[in-house]
């Protein structure tokens, strides 16, 4: 426990449990039923009946356990408005990998898809009485549209907001739905008044080993921006500004699913490059291309 009430269960990414009594509320669910089986016996074991799931965010690996903990205890579940929509239509997800295609099977993995769950209420940022506790909701959009984290006690369960070093170094390019919005989230985080912050795939921090952390994750994010752009001095079809960016980087991708969540996290980066005013789009010859402004045909 880290304090009186809330502690945290380590899965493929951290389960906060929020305590009152007998009874407790989860932050996350983990990738499966077979996680969610287990997090219920060591909770059963320890005395405690779960009554509330909050969802930080639709990625499986985090919500993928809402549904059989739902069905076993009657917990209720939140989530915010976006991410609800996913964690109850899963098939969305790979859907949208797809690029609004029918997926094929290789995006349809369960850590692409996690199980359906009926969300029970949304929510938003702002205070929220999850019986039997009351917790602060904080609004940190960016790794996915709508991701929250939830502020409990002491507490800060961050999701996956902000990362530790070794993913930084292991992914070197870490999944983005939005840069802007992911860069204010980082700014967010330094607000936020905690004694400990607890980032989903990472350990428990202390507050002043924070902003070292932010700093890393910012300087990750503007390489990669930095990447892009100077690939893009001519016009390039964006599977090849992928293949580059990847090469750059020392990374070789063999999953289908793999490449797909890279490839939408370096079409991100283009999006906010464009809100930036830096870059182009034009289709020429029935090429879907991208370029630096201004954008030069011959090369
Ligand atoms: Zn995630």
């Amino acid at each position: 426990m880290v304090s009186e009430h809330v502690g945290f269960l380590t899965t493929r990414v951290k389960v906060g449990v929020l305590a009152d009594g007998d009874r407790c509320i989860l932050v996350d669910s983990g990738l499966d039923s077979g996680t969610a089986k287990k997090i219920l016996s060591f909770l059963g074991r320890e005395g405690y009946s779960v009554v509330g799931v909050i969802n930080t965010h639709s990625h499986a690996d985090h919500c993928g356990g809402s549904s059989y903990i739902k069905g076993r205890t009657g917990a209720k579940v939140y989530a915010s408005a976006l991410e609800a929509a996913i964690i109850e239509n899963p098939s969305l997800e790979p859907i949208y990998f797809a690029g609004g295609a029918n997926p094929p099977q290789e995006l349809r993995n369960k850590f692409m898809m996690g199980e359906a769950c009926k969300v029970d209420q949304i929510i938003e940022e702002g205070k929220l009485e999850a019986y039997p506790l009351q917790v602060d909701v904080i609004s940190l959009p960016g790794h996915s549209p709508q991701q929250i984290g939830v502020l409990a006690e002491n507490t800060f369960f961050c999701a996956d907001s902000v990362f530790p070093s070794e993913v930084l170094e292991k992914h070197r390019i870490i999944f983005l739905h939005n840069v802007h919005d992911a860069l204010e989230s980082l700014k967010r985080l330094t607000t936020v008044d905690c004694e400990y912050l607890l980032p989903s795939h990472g350990e428990l921090l202390k507050r002043d080993e924070l902003e070292k952390l932010v700093n890393l994750n910012r300087e990750s994010i503007e390489m990669v921006e930095k990447t892009i752009l100077e690939n893009l001095d001519y016009p390039l079809e964006v599977c090849e500004l992928v293949a580059r960016v990847l090469n750059h980087y020392n990374l070789s991708i063999e999953s289908y699913s793999d490449y797909h969540l890279f490839s939408s996290t370096i079409k991100a980066y283009l999006s906010y490059l464009q809100e930036k005013d830096l870059i182009e789009f034009k289709v020429k010859n029935n090429r879907s291309l991208v370029s630096k402004k201004p954008f030069l045909l011959e090369q």
